[in-house]
């Protein structure tokens, strides 16, 4: 029997939804209400326009109502806003935005894909400043006609998440005076703080005025005021705090709501209306590492879902495996990636777990290919099982091809050992021949066998403080030109005939540029009777790059003569 299927939100959930439905039956009845201008169009790029990169704001839209219909025999109606549900009686009250007019509309089965809504909170002297917000083209096109007809440039992005670091990035790209303000230690939450400080030096490099640790207390005509008393010019505000689920209709129609204030649905996304779904940025899922209920704002998961809910309208199963969080960004030069767990995740949640940490950085490609860089990559993996828990990898080549793999050993229940064994496409345009991915299933398991001992270069600020007695295994040419203050430079290639040199009463902490040659030195003095050697993970590299940031910021007396970042 034919059905009729209303879905409310014609982005991405909604429309991965029509097209799913349309082609699991050509006789079901297929509505789609979109109360904006556009459906289907690309809200992960928008930001690209404030560039150019996207140069214009039409390119952005992917499909037109009228495609729908002659591709799909899909009805999108756009302008039209699903107001209410009467689940007992199984329809929807609908206001067209363009006449007034309201009407009703029956349904079999309703799917709800209404997305998140950007958080405006009521700030003092919020009157005084132009506030745009960014969720779809609309928006995208009157921020950026706006910034254009402005006389100042100075233009004030509020929040470091992905939305803010984006619109951030290609404000600046367009040549605007940016500030980035950010009320915690730091942006975008996926990464941790030791990894995150090379996008807080690639954003204070590229001339964003990043400012981090300080909330905006007020608005004051065309400047925000800063806890901190700073006051930040700024003609525009892009508020981009975070973005909190529409629940407005779910609510209205008692549907339940979750712990985490999203929508609740079960494993089919089925809301506690048996004829009502819901998907996208409007529910909370079920994440498989911290096993608790969480929102997650990704194109990606309200596509899976979308379709997972189209198969089970008509019959079909999937299997709900829950969640991982797996995403991407591009931050000036710099790519990032991350998947599943990060310490602070794990802290945050006071998760009792027992994990360690693989911190390397090798060469995305073949050294002596022009474009080979050094990757940036963290793993965590849970002691003793080597179970992986998730990774970050940041770097200026192809880091979600890294990230990829870890989030489907994630998904695999994979370990440490697999990592060893995995056989990874290779040729020097591309990788090493044993990718970084291989090389943290090394080091894993030789920190699981207990075989050495290691500090990141979070804690080496102490260190130099207290004197604490540091190798710098680098040879001489690579110390003279920048080395920790207090490190002594023996050479790897000179340690066994300087052994003496090395006092066997303290622990011994040693680097080299990226923590490979110190690894080796490291077990040299473990098999010439040192027993407290610790390799500093990511050496005199990560934390050039850890430290950097926060002296510029913080005006702080450097602890290296001078910054390495090649
Ligand atoms: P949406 O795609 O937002 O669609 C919801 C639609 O429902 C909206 O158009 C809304 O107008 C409509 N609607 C709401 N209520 C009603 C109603 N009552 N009646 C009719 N229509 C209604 N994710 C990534 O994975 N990677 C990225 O790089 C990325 N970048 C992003 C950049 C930006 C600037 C933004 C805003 C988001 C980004 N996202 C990204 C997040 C991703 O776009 C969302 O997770 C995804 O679009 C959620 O899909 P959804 O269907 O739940 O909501």
């Amino acid at each position: 029997m034919n059905k009729k299927i209303l879905i409310v939100g014609g982005v991405a959930g909604g429309a991965s939804a029509a097209a799913r439905l349309r082609r699991l039956s050509e006789e079901d009845e297929i509505i789609m209400f979109e109360k904006g201008p556009h459906v289907s169009f690309s809200n992960c790029a928008l930001p690209y326009h404030l560039s150019g990169i996207i140069d214009e704001a039409d390119k952005l839209v992917l499909m037109s109502p009228e495609k729908f219909m002659v591709q799909y025999k899909i009805e999108a109606r756009v302008n039209n806003e699903v107001l209410s549900i009467n689940k007992e009686e199984k329809y929807v009250n609908i206001r067209n935005l363009l006449t007034g007019e309201t009407y009703k509309e029956t349904y079999d089965k309703l799917v709800l894909s209404p997305g998140a809504k950007p958080i405006v909170p009521n700030i003092p002297g919020i009157e005084e400043v132009n506030i745009f917000t960014i969720r779809n083209v609309v928006d995208i096109d009157k921020l950026n006609k706006y910034v254009k007809s402005l006389e100042t440039q100075h233009i004030a992005v509020i929040g470091g998440g992905f939305i803010g670091v984006e619109a951030a990035e290609n404000l600046r790209d367009a040549g605007y005076n940016v500030s980035l303000i950010e009320a915690t230690d730091q942006i975008l939450r996926p990464f941790d703080y030791d990894m995150v400080q090379i996008f807080h030096k690639e954003i204070y490099d590229k001339g964003i005025n990043l400012v981090v640790g300080d909330k905006v207390e007020k608005f004051e005509k065309d400047a925000v005021i800063l806890a901190s008393g700073k006051k930040i010019n700024a003609k525009v505000v892009v508020m981009a705090i975070g973005v909190s689920p529409e629940t407005t209709l779910a609510k209205d129609a008692d549907l339940e709501i979750g712990e985490t204030g999203a929508i609740k649905v079960d494993q089919n996304y089925r809301t506690n209306d048996v004829d009502i779904y819901a998907v996208g940025d409007a529910i909370e899922v079920y994440n498989s590492l911290t096993h608790s209920m969480t929102k997650l704002s990704l194109a990606g998961p309200a596509q899976k879902q979308a379709r997972s809910v189209a198969d089970h309208i008509n019959g079909k199963k999937s299997l709900n495996k829950g969640y991982i969080g797996s995403s991407a960004i591009k931050v000036f030069d710099y790519n990032g990636a991350s998947t599943g767990l990060n310490e602070a995740l794990i802290n945050v949640l006071n998760m009792k777990i027992k994990y360690d940490v693989v911190r390397v950085i090798l060469t995305d490609k073949v050294g002596i290919m022009p474009t080979s860089a050094p990757m940036h990559f963290k793993l965590l993996y849970e002691v003793p099982t080597g179970k992986i828990l998730g990774a970050q990898a940041i770097g200026k080549g192809d880091v979600t091809k890294r990230i990829d793999v870890i989030a489907t050993a994630i998904k695999f229940g994979g370990t440490i050992e697999d990592l060893k064994d995995l056989e990874l496409c290779y040729a020097p345009p591309f990788s090493t021949a044993k990718d970084v991915v291989n090389y943290a299933g090394y080091v894993g398991s030789n920190l699981l066998n207990g075989d050495f001992k290691q500090v990141n270069v979070d804690l080496v600020r102490g260190l130099v403080e207290h004197n604490a007695y540091i190798i710098d295994v680098r040879e001489r040419g690579e110390y003279a030109s920048g080395h920790i203050k207090n490190a002594v430079n023996i050479p790897l290639s000179e340690i066994r005939d300087r052994i003496n040199e090395i006092p066997k009463d303290k622990p011994i902490y040693l680097h080299c540029r990226t923590g490979q040659r110190s690894y080796n030195a490291t077990l040299a003095l473990q098999n010439l009777g040192f027993n407290n050697v610790y390799n500093i993970t990511g050496s005199f590299l990560a934390l050039s790059f850890y430290e950097y940031f926060n002296d510029k910021a913080q005006n702080r007396e450097p602890i290296v003569t001078e910054y390495n970042f090649r």
